[in-house]
């Protein structure tokens, strides 16, 4: 057993802290399977004040420590370059703390993912506008934050997850424990606000892939879900591409708050639809480029009128309804 490790063990439960080879090699891969390195030593923590510990550990040996969320980045980034290191998981750090529903702030801790945040919000009526990533049924909060993702859904309404940011808690890889935004004032009781205090320190951590520090807690703005929503598929007329960009931009122009669009150019859809990826597209009989809209409304009304804006919009430029 290494001294490294032995160092390690003083500071989380057994149960939280492996060195042993297949643990290692099951770390050394995320959702991208490349192999890049099998990190010395796997460690959970539960809490700030441990992470604090390690980084102070590592610090002193200088060795690399790797956050993990929900190892979703296909490109690399929560796993060792070279065999050597300390993978931390977050994941053991998935509770919701507080919902703050006068001022509708949850704050939860970074390894929870955007699924379990959003089912629990669910109970109340809430969700969190951009709901993360495509992968955030275990894609974490912190490992959003981390990667400014947008992509789950509502970003065309409330823009990437880290626009609803509110304040974080940080371990710094000194081991110092900081808070951002109202949550660096120390009369402060709970997070309220993230600009007017100072300079916008959560942002310098909003896509830094977790190399200014490790994200322990995150508070989000909450939203009330609309109860009305419809979703219109349709296809493109060909080289679709200047078409989509313009239907984005009329969105815009006519006020309709969209809560998430997105195009798929004809290449997409053909080499998709052969790879069996979109099976519901594969009767189309041109494999031309797609589009989708998701509206939401608060009435019947409401949603009838922007769903005939926004088909309107789509006829107009020569689109055909799917349905
Ligand atoms: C099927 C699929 C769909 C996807 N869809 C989208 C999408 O729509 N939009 C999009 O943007 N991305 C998407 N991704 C990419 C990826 O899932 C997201 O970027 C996601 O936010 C990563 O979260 P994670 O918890 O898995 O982070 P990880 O992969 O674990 O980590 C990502 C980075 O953040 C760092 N990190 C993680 N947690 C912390 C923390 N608490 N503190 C500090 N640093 C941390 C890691 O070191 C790493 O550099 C998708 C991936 C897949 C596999």
């Amino acid at each position: 057993m290494s001294e490294l490790y032995q160092k390690l063990e003083k500071i989380v439960s057994k149960n939280c802290i492996s060195d042993n080879l297949y643990i290692r090699h099951a770390y050394s891969r995320t959702v991208d399977p490349v192999l890049q390195g099998v990190p010395d030593i796997v460690i959970r923590p539960t809490d700030a004040r441990e992470v604090s510990e390690i980084l102070k550990v590592a610090n002193d040996e200088n060795i690399a420590v790797i956050s993990r969320g929900g190892g979703d980045c296909e490109f690399g980034g929560s796993k060792p370059i070279g065999d050597s290191g300390i993978v931390l998981d977050l994941k053991g750090m998935n509770n919701v703390l507080n919902l703050d529903q006068e001022n509708l702030i949850v704050t939860v801790e970074a390894g929870i993912s955007w699924g379990k945040l959003n089912d629990y919000l669910c109970n109340f009526g809430l969700y969190t506008g951009c709901l993360g990533p495509g992968s955030g049924l275990t894609a974490s909060v912190g490992g959003g934050i981390s990667h400014q993702s947008v992509g789950g859904g509502g970003c065309a309404k409330y823009g990437s997850c880290t626009n609803q940011l509110v304040s974080l808690e940080v371990v710094l890889p000194t081991g110092e424990i900081i808070e951002t935004g109202s949550q660096a004032n120390k009369y402060s009781k709970l997070p309220f606000n993230r600009f007017g205090n100072g300079p916008d320190f959560a942002s310098l951590f909003c896509g830094d892939n977790g190399i200014f520090g490790v994200k322990t807690q995150v508070s989000l703005q909450v939203f009330p879900k609309p109860p009305f929503a419809n979703y219109k598929t349709f296809l493109m007329p060909r080289k679709s591409e200047e078409i989509s960009a313009k239907i984005f931009t009329e969105f815009r122009l006519k006020g309709i708050d969209v809560y998430d669009s997105m195009y798929f150019m004809d290449l997409l859809v053909r080499v998709g639809t052969e790879k069996g990826i979109f099976p519901l597209w594969e009767n189309l009989k041109r494999k031309r480029g797609t589009m989708f809209y998701t509206v939401e409304a608060n009435t019947e009304i409401e949603l009838e009128e922007k769903v005939k804006q926004l088909d309107k919009i789509f006829l107009q430029n020569k689109a055909e309804e799917l349905g």
